[in-house]
């Protein structure tokens, strides 16, 4: 739990760092910043590498209670750090979900037991997340949920999901929506487009995410709740935040690597690997998401780990499950993609995150827990999903070639993954 980080660039947005300078780490904790000579502390040299927040990602799907076989919060914790994610948000569509607190401890001691990164649970806007009554919110919140969300179900019914917008406000924690009108969305398999028709199968339309938005932002302004947007897939999505934020709304919203680096083109070879939900979009969506990105309208890069059995995976199209593995590609992705300045990649995969999510902050200050991410921007490396840490395999980004990579991740001082 002691380190001295040597020659690193150091920065912390949050913080207004940004120089080549040495961190001590004593006791899990962050003691300076600054350039420490005669400490005798073991030495890792950051020599040529950037040393950041540790980062977070807010959307992860880790199976457990339930669905071991796929991951389990020990396996996503391992492939969480080997990202370079000191921290995830764990969604409530376990089986059975999180809706209650005996499943929150559950999940908070486990992952204290097994995981190498930190775990923030959300809890269940609903119970077992059928869109009928609230969870038992209150409850979660004193076992530890740090958000509300049926993430994988949108709530359909607009005076429960006020109800919620208004209860969530008492604990000052966000209700995350995953916006799909079912109605619209029913039957669909991939994005409603060209693609769609060529390959005969069952679209869906953006619309189906655009109109369930539409009515949330209104909620949200009439509740003045704290509402955030999972994975925002179309133009017209972008288009709804930014007007929203420039109204004044206390609104956020995330993106997913595969959306803003893949198209429904995709598809086009019947890879389940390319099913999500929502599903991958048009090339005009996915340049819409790089402005969001860029002009600020999206806060959040978060990966929607979403692992699932080969045995799933397997089948046609149609049947297939929804769903990528992220966690090991979402950093590499973001680099290689985006083209951000360094301070813009780490407000979006670790202060942003940290806000939405209301959790107590860490960074490059005294006395911060010692949660940090080390980067190698420049490290070409190729990703194998035969070596992934998740138990889960099914990724479209197999044999893909990455510029920039994790190569070290801290959690309370300790070095829990290394590849140098
Ligand atoms: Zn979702």
């Amino acid at each position: 739990m002691d380190l001295l980080i040597k020659n690193g660039r150091v920065v912390d947005p949050e913080r207004k760092i940004d120089r080549i300078t040495d961190v001590v780490i004593r006791d899990g904790k962050i003691r300076s910043i600054g350039t420490a000579n005669d400490v005798e502390l073991p030495v890792f040299d950051a020599t040529g590498l950037v040393v950041a927040p540790g980062f977070f990602d807010i959307h992860v799907h880790l199976r457990e209670p339930g669905t071991e076989e796929a991951e389990t919060i020990r396996t996503g914790g391992n492939a969480a750090v080997a990202g370079g994610f000191t921290a995830v948000a764990a969604m409530p569509n376990t089986k059975p979900p999180n809706d209650n607190p005996s499943i929150t401890s559950y999940i908070v001691s486990e992952a204290r037991r097994s995981s190498p990164a930190r775990v923030f649970p959300i809890g269940a806007i609903t119970k077992e997340q059928k869109g009928e009554t609230l969870a038992e919110i209150g409850e979660m919140v004193q076992a530890g949920i740090t958000a509300i969300s049926d993430d994988g179900k949108p709530v359909m019914d607009g005076q429960l999901f006020r109800r919620a917008l208004e209860y969530a406000q008492m604990f000052d924690i966000p209700v995350i929506e995953h916006c799909e009108d079912l109605h619209l969305s029913k039957g669909g398999v991939m994005h409603e487009g060209v693609y769609s028709t060529r390959l005969g199968l069952k679209g869906i339309p953006g619309a189906a995410e655009e109109a369930m938005l539409s009515r949330d932002l209104i909620l949200a302004e009439m509740t003045g709740g704290r509402y955030h947007v999972a994975h925002l897939s179309t133009r017209g999505s972008v288009q709804m935040v930014r007007e929203a934020k420039a109204r004044g709304l206390q609104i956020s919203a995330e993106v997913t690597p595969h959306h803003f680096t893949l198209t429904d083109a995709a598809v086009a070879d019947y890879d389940t690997n390319a099913k999500m939900n929502p599903p991958l979009r048009s090339s005009d969506d996915l340049a819409a998401l790089i402005e969001g990105i860029e002009d600020g309208t999206i806060d959040a890069i978060a990966s929607d780990h979403a692992p699932h059995h080969m045995n799933l995976k397997m089948l046609e199209f149609d049947s297939a499950p929804f769903g990528i593995t992220g966690l090991e590609t979402s950093v590499g992705l973001a680099i290689t993609q985006l083209k951000l300045s360094m301070k813009r990649l780490i407000e979006m995969l670790s202060i942003n995150p940290q806000r939405i999510m209301r959790v107590k902050p860490w960074g490059l200050f005294e006395d911060s827990t010692a949660d940090l991410t080390i980067l190698n921007p420049k490290r070409k490396w190729t990703f194998d999903v035969k070596h992934s840490r998740s138990l889960s395999r099914n990724s479209p980004f197999h044999g893909w070639e990455m510029t920039g990579k994790a190569v070290a991740t801290i959690v309370g001082g300790k070095i829990v993954y290394e590849d140098r």
